[in-house]
């Protein structure tokens, strides 16, 4: 059984696993090294991964995207979180975010936890496929702002999927210590850390976080971000400025809104190699076609004045070093990640602001999940990295009407839990105690039945999540019973209940085209040799006969039979293979002792 590493994105995701010493990317079934981050409802059948992108544009509001962003997303952040490259309807169902999708002929209702399960899923099968080895060890990267509610959801995504094991880590944390791990980096000065900026600008987020590496440490000073620069802000302001070239173009046909997006994607990513370029958009309407083309000087006015004005590149990295207590000439390598770290201007305005060149010593698209597959594997290894990682969230602790007693929670940890002890005075009728982050509800726990003052000690585990429990100092040592808000565990139970019968249904339904296929199959390889090495077998008669009857079932499986039973394919293969089979075997015969009189030809 390997470690998996996964490197969960808003585009795509990465999974990779630990094997014969090294980490390897784990490709997809056709062959990719990322996965599209995508959940697709056909009409009889989920696409999810390569199959929902190779069909989004057909089914746009039934496909789901940017999912990372929608679990455990806020109910007021769901149209930026959706963003306008998602057409899938989505509306806050209390814990979670609903989306509503047109499935087998009924609107089927499943939440962003479901969704990210089902997506997981279809990673896990992948996984085992490729590498023979179950999902039992796995490492799973979040964006540093990841709330509690958010965590909580995505290891509630991980039960419903069957995936054990799992453990959280912020996403530029993995790749410090992928860096660390794999990089043999030089520590010019004796025992001294290296101070190394890791910067990820990817699709739809960009985080930086300024770590002090050591050997056998992580110590993050510093992280900021800017949950809402990327990638596809970039391409909406392309699509934007093509609008204001083509006020006569309709995009508000979504079908044609995509596919200027996606040109627009193309623009921006052959604009990274070339000074100029250019791409065509089909139209929907029968109308002209559009030819775009754009140069880099003009791409680069386009988002420095729509996108990163205000220093908005520069900001989050001023933010991380004032945390870090550290001047920007003291970083000695700034390691750049992400998909949208490639664009020439960003990099030249990085380069400006560190007054440094940029180090090209981590792979751009698989530095995190590097670094999720060593974590995931790392209890099992001799050498250990340390890793110091800060929540740097605000989670306060209340035990529920009672005002006064509000306790904040402990500022950064190890990943060994580190332990706050804090005291609280709770009865009988307060003996709820509720924890909040950003004034958000995210855990509740209960206390033993008890009077008077108990000692609590809140702990953060190493995939960030706070967990209390009574001080072993105190006499009768209880644990808290732990009620997490997001999902009750029997909720849980229904949930994964769920997600098999779908699995299940999805596999009917690819039993049932495998078996029409066959039939197809066989209906045109039977008329072929009916041409050809059967024709000697077949008088006229019984051949026009066959060859009506072939054409009479290739006609049904177009029509009243597009949409059988495995069971009834296989019946229909069944009676056209008893006639079929006569034939062959006469001319098996036939050419056995063809074949035998030849030999013993030669023997003579
Ligand atoms: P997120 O970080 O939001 O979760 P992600 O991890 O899936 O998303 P990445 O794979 O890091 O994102 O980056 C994808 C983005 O990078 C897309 O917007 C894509 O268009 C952009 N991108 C990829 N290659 C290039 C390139 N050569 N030039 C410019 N942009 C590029
Ligand atoms: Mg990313």
């Amino acid at each position: 059984m390997f470690p998996f590493g996964i490197d969960f994105g808003n585009s795509s995701t990465v999974v990779s696993c630990f094997r014969n010493g090294a980490v390897h990317v784990v490709p997809n079934e056709v062959s990719h090294r990322a996965t599209p981050t995508l959940v697709g409802f056909g009409s009889e059948i989920r696409q999810i991964g390569e199959n929902a992108k190779a069909q989004q544009m057909f089914n746009l509001t039934n496909t789901a995207g940017n999912l990372k962003r929608l679990l455990g997303s806020e109910p007021e952040e769901l149209k930026i979180v959706r963003g306008e490259d998602n057409w899938m309807e989505c509306y806050s169902g209390g814990d979670d975010i609903d989306v509503h999708f047109n499935y087998r002929s009924k609107v089927r209702i499943f939440s962003a936890t479901q969704l990210c399960a089902m997506y997981f899923n279809k990673l896990k099968t992948n996984a085992l496929k490729e590498t023979g080895s179950p999902m039992t060890q796995v490492c799973i990267s979040v964006p540093m702002w990841y709330t509690q509610k958010q965590r909580t959801a995505i290891l509630n995504a991980c039960i419903i999927a069957d995936i054990r094991g799992v453990r959280l880590v912020n996403e530029l944390t993995a790749a410090a210590v992928g860096y660390t791990a794999f990089n043999v980096a030089e520590f010019p000065n004796g025992n001294q850390p290296k101070i190394v900026a890791f910067i990820d600008l990817g699709h739809t987020s960009y985080q930086v976080a300024i770590a002090a590496i050591r050997k056998d440490k992580v110590d993050i000073l510093g992280c900021a971000y800017d949950k809402n620069l990327g990638g596809r802000d970039f391409d909406h302001e392309i699509v934007e400025y093509i609008k204001s070239l083509h006020p006569e173009s309709d995009f508000s046909d979504v079908k044609f809104l995509f596919r200027a997006l996606k040109s627009a994607e193309k623009l921006k990513k052959l604009l990274s190699a070339n000074n100029s370029t250019n791409t065509t958009i089909e139209a929907s309407d029968g109308s002209k076609d559009l030819y775009i083309v754009m140069e880099r000087k003009d791409f680069e006015e386009l988002i420095v004045s729509k996108v990163l004005q205000g220093s908005r590149l520069e900001n989050p990295i001023v933010q991380a070093l004032s945390m870090a207590g550290l001047k920007r000439e003291q970083v000695q390598s700034i390691e750049v990640i992400g998909g949208s770290a490639r664009i020439p201007y960003i990099r030249k305005k990085l380069t400006e602001f560190f007054g440094k060149p940029l180090s090209s010593t981590l792979n751009q698209d698989e530095a995190i999940t590097t670094g999720n597959t060593y974590i995931a594997g790392m209890s099992s290894r001799k050498q250990q990295i340390t890793i110091v990682d800060g929540p740097f969230t605000d989670v306060s602790f209340q035990s529920r009407k009672q005002e006064f007693a509000s306790i904040k929670a402990i500022s950064d940890h190890d990943i060994k839990p580190v332990a706050d002890l804090k005291q609280m005075d709770i009865d009988n009728e307060h003996k709820v105690i509720e924890a909040k982050q950003h004034n958000v509800s995210f855990c509740e726990w209960t206390t033993p039945e008890y009077i008077g003052t108990i000692r609590l000690q809140f702990n953060i585990n190493e995939s960030g999540l706070y967990t209390v429990e009574v001080c072993p100092s105190f006499e009768k040592p209880d644990v808290f019973e732990m009620i997490p808000s997001t999902f009750e565990l029997t909720n849980l139970k229904e949930l994964k209940n769920i997600e098999k019968k779908l699995i299940l249904e999805d596999e009917s339904v690819l039993e049932n085209e495998n078996m029409k296929n066959a039939l197809e199959e066989y209906i045109y390889d039977f008329r072929e040799k009916l041409d050809g090495v059967y024709q000697n077998w077949v008088d006229e008669n019984e051949k026009q006969e066959l060859l009506s009857l072939l054409s009479l079932k290739e006609n049904w499986l177009c029509d009243e039979g597009s949409n059988k039973s495995k069971e009834v394919y296989e019946k229909e293969y069944g009676q056209l293979a008893i006639r079929g089979d006569k034939i062959r075997n006469k001319h098996l015969i036939y050419e056995h002792n063809r074949r035998k009189s030849y030999l013993e030809k030669v023997a003579a």
